[in-house]
């Protein structure tokens, strides 16, 4: 959602959070004069603030570690599936080799 700023004459400026088909604030939601709308700024909530964007990229770090994490288990599990299989063909091979 894009983030509006609109200066009032007696709040000063302030922004509006609005989806770009929503009409533009004419009038101030705190004492209802008359707003001027600023040039809009295309920037995300959660890249609004240091405090916002440490949390938002820790939580990233959190969750990608934890994949991560998820990802080396599995490939542990199919790494040792594959082995053990792998051993287990090659004795039954071994088995019809010298059955034969
Ligand atoms: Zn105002």
């Amino acid at each position: 959602m894009p983030l509006y700023e609109y200066r009032c004459s007696s709040c000063g400026v302030f922004e509006k959070l609005q989806k770009a088909s929503d009409e533009p604030l004419k009038v101030c939601p705190t004492c209802n004069r008359e707003v001027e709308k600023l040039v809009s700024r295309d920037i995300g909530i959660a890249f609004k603030g240091p405090g916002f964007y440490k949390t938002d990229y820790s939580a990233i770090k959190d969750r990608a570690r934890s994949i991560n994490k998820e990802r080396q288990k599995d490939n542990e599990a199919i790494l040792d599936k594959d082995v053990k299989s792998y051993v287990k063909q090659s004795d039954e091979t071994t088995r019809k080799i010298q059955e034969a």
